[in-house]
C-alpha cells in the first residue's frame, strides 16, 4: 500500500505501517486528505504492483547509514524512528522500481503472495500520538489468503455496524448514555435494561452462593487514606475521583478490593475459615478521557461481578481451577463458546517482590496447564499488584470481547498486614485473588446485545410472550392468559394496538419478541392460544397449560 501510495504521490512521507489484529495500517503525511476514489486509485495501483509479483529484499545497515539513506528521501518520519532504535543494525526492505522501507521484517517474499486484500478507511492519527505532533492520514485495511476469507470478514464488518449495541441499546430501549445533562460515559438503564441486567444479576447471585462464595456490600466512597495503603493512590491517582467531606479527602472507589480486605480484616481469621470467597456486584468509577469513551464499553461508572478469594498458598492453584471452571460455565450459560486466553506477567510499575511475582505467575500458568488449556504470554501486561490471567469471549461475529479476569496478588495483603493463625497457632499471611467473571456488566450487556443482534435467548428476554387479541371483544380473554402467564412467572405483555394482526405480528418480531400468542374466538372457547415462535413462524394451537409447561421448561433450560 505505501508503495502504490508513493507511486501516486511522490511528495507524500511515510510514518509508521504495523501489521494489527485482522489487518494492518500505514501513516502517511499528505496536504489533501485521501477520498474514497483515492481509495480506490490505490487499491488498482496495489493489485498492478501485486501482478507484478515483485521481490522484497532484506538489507542490513549501520545506524548511520540508514539514516544518511532516509534523509536523501526526505522521510524525515523514518528518520524519527531510526534515531529511536537502539540497534546497531538497521533493517530495510526494497520492492519494485526504488520502493525502500524500514522494517523489522519478516516479509512475505514477493508481491505476487498477497492474495486478497481490501482498504477499508481512513483516519487522521497523531505523530506518535502526541496531540502537538503533526497529524497524519492512517490508511486501515486488511488481507487474507483467500478471497472467501476476505469476503466473510467484510460481511462480519457489515453486520456488526448494524448490531452496534450503540444502535440497539436506544432503539430497544434498553439503555441509554446521556451526555449533555448527566455527563459523559454514564449508563442510564431503561425498564427492559435494568430488567436484563436483573437477570443476569439474580443468576449470578445464585451461582455464587452454590460456589462458596459470600455475598458483600461495600460502600461506593472512602478515605483516601485507605487507597493510599492499597496502593492506587500512588499507582492509579489518574483513574480516580476524589471529592472533600469535612475537609477529610475521600475517593469514590475504583475498585472493589480494600472494601473486601476491611471485611476480612474485621475479625481473626483462622487456616480453617480458608478459603473465604466475597463476592460483590461492585460498582466502581474511574476516570476515562472523554476521547475514549465508547457505549457501553468504556464508561465512567460500572459494575463489576468481583470477588476476592483468600487462601492458604496450597488452596492457590484449586481456586484457580476453581474459577477457570465457573467462568466457562458462565459463558456457555450466556451462549459464548469461544475463548481466547492470555497470561499477563510484570508490567514496569509494580509493587511486591520479585519472588511473589515469580510464585503468582506459576501458579496461573499451573493451572491453565492442568486445564489443558491453551494461552498467550503479555508480556508486562499485569496489573501493578499482581500477574493476571484474562479470558476473552470471542462472540457470533468472531470478535474478541474482554469478560474475564483472575488476578493473583501477594501485595495486598501485605500492604494491609492480612493474616490467618496457622494450624500450630502462628499468624501467616493468606494470599488473595482478585477475579471477575463477566467483568463489566455494562460491557457484557453490550457483548450481549451485538452477540444476539438484540434477539435475546428466552430466559433473558424483556417480554417473553405477546398476546394479540385479534379483536376487542377478546380482551377479557387476553387479559386472562396475560395474568396465567404472568402467574407462572412467565414476563407478558399484551398488544391491544388498533392495527392489522400482520402489522402486530411484524412489530413483535421488530421488538424481539420470543413468542406471540395470538387469541381468537376459538382459541378463547377452548382456553388456547394460536403460537407463533420468532424466526420459525406458525407453532401450532396449543392449550394455555402446554403452552406455560412447554415455555417454563425452555426458561428453565435456558434454550436460545
Ligand atoms: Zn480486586
Amino acid at each position: 500500500m505505501a508503495e502504490a501510495v508513493k507511486e501516486l504521490w511522490p511528495e507524500v512521507r511515510l510514518g509508521i505501517g504495523p501489521a494489527i489484529e485482522d489487518g494492518f495500517y500505514y501513516d502517511f503525511d499528505k496536504k489533501e486528505p485521501f477520498s474514497d476514489e483515492d481509495l480506490v486509485n490505490i487499491e488498482r495501483k496495489m493489485r498492478e504492483i501485486i501482478s507484478k509479483n515483485e521481490p522484497f529484499t532484506r538489507e542490513e545497515l549501520g545506524k548511520e547509514e540508514a539514516l544518511k539513506l532516509f534523509a536523501r528521501m526526505g522521510e524525515d518520519y523514518k528518520l524519527d524512528l531510526i534515531r529511536a532504535l537502539v540497534d546497531t543494525k538497521i533493517t530495510i526492505y526494497k520492492t519494485g522500481k526504488d520502493f525502500i522501507d524500514l522494517c523489522r521484517g519478516p516479509h512475505v517474499g514477493s508481491t505476487g503472495e498477497i492474495k486478497a486484500f481490501k482498504l477499508l478507511s481512513v483516519a487522521g492519527a497523531y505523530w506518535h500520538g502526541i496531540e502537538t505532533n503533526p497529524m497524519l492520514q492512517r490508511i486501515y485495511g486488511t488481507c487474507f489468503l483467500t478471497q472467501k476469507e476476505l469476503d466473510d470478514y467484510l460481511k462480519n464488518l457489515e453486520e456488526a455496524k448494524k448490531r452496534d449495541h450503540r444502535k440497539l441499546g436506544p432503539q430497544l430501549e434498553f439503555f441509554d448514555i446521556y451526555h449533555e445533562e448527566a455527563g459523559a460515559g454514564l449508563v442510564f438503564y431503561h425498564p427492559k435494561g435494568a430488567l436484563l441486567r436483573t437477570l443476569i444479576e439474580d443468576y449470578e447471585k445464585k451461582e455464587h452462593l452454590k460456589r462458596g462464595y459470600q455475598i458483600v456490600i461495600t460502600p461506593h466512597i472512602m478515605q483516601a487514606g485507605l487507597w493510599k495503603t492499597s496502593g492506587h493512590y500512588d499507582y492509579y491517582k489518574e483513574n480516580m475521583y476524589t471529592l472533600n467531606i469535612d475537609e477529610k479527602e475521600y475517593v469514590l472507589k475504583p475498585m472493589n478490593c480494600p472494601g473486601h480486605i476491611l471485611i476480612y480484616k474485621s475479625k481473626m481469621r483462622s487456616y480453617r475459615d480458608l478459603p473465604i470467597r466475597f463476592f460483590e456486584l461492585g460498582t466502581v468509577y474511574r476516570h476515562e478521557k472523554a476521547g475514549v469513551l465508547h457505549g457501553l464499553l468504556r464508561v465512567r461508572g460500572f459494575t463489576q461481578d468481583d470477588a476476592h478469594i483468600f487462601c492458604l498458598p496450597e488452596q492457590l492453584r484449586d481456586e484457580i481451577k476453581a474459577i477457570i471452571d465457573f467462568v466457562f460455565d458462565t459463558m456457555k450459560v450466556f451462549g459464548f463458546n469461544e475463548v481466547g486466553i492470555e497470561l499477563s506477567t510484570r508490567p514496569e510499575k509494580y509493587i511486591g517482590s520479585e519472588a511473589d511475582w515469580q510464585q503468582a505467575t506459576e501458579a496461573l500458568e499451573e493451572a491453565l496447564k492442568e486445564k489443558k488449556l491453551a494461552y498467550d504470554i503479555n508480556v508486562g501486561d499485569g496489573a501493578f499488584y499482581g500477574p493476571k490471567i484474562d479470558i476473552k469471549l470471542k462472540d457470533a461475529l468472531n470478535r474478541k470481547w474482554q469478560c474475564a479476569t483472575i488476578q493473583c496478588d501477594f501485595a495486598l495483603p501485605k500492604r494491609f498486614n492480612l493474616s490467618y493463625i496457622d494450624s500450630e497457632g502462628k499468624e501467616r499471611q493468606p494470599i488473595m485473588l482478585h477475579r471477575v467473571l463477566l467483568g463489566s456488566l455494562e460491557r457484557f450487556i453490550g457483548a450481549l446485545l451485538e452477540h444476539y443482534n438484540g434477539e435475546l435467548p428466552l430466559w433473558l428476554a424483556p417480554t417473553q410472550a405477546l398476546v394479540i387479541p385479534i379483536k376487542d371483544s377478546l380482551m377479557e380473554y387476553a387479559l386472562s392468559v396475560k395474568k396465567e402467564l404472568e402467574d407462572n412467572s412467565i414476563r407478558a405483555e399484551i398488544d391491544d394496538h388498533k392495527e392489522t394482526l400482520n402489522k402486530r405480528i411484524r412489530n413483535a418480531e421488530v421488538n424481539k419478541i420470543p413468542y406471540c400468542l395470538i387469541v381468537g374466538e376459538r382459541e378463547a372457547e377452548s382456553k388456547s392460544v394460536s403460537v407463533r415462535k420468532k424466526g420459525k413462524g406458525d407453532a401450532g394451537v396449543l392449550t394455555q397449560e402446554a403452552f406455560i409447561k412447554q415455555i417454563k421448561e425452555e426458561i428453565k433450560n435456558k434454550v436460545s
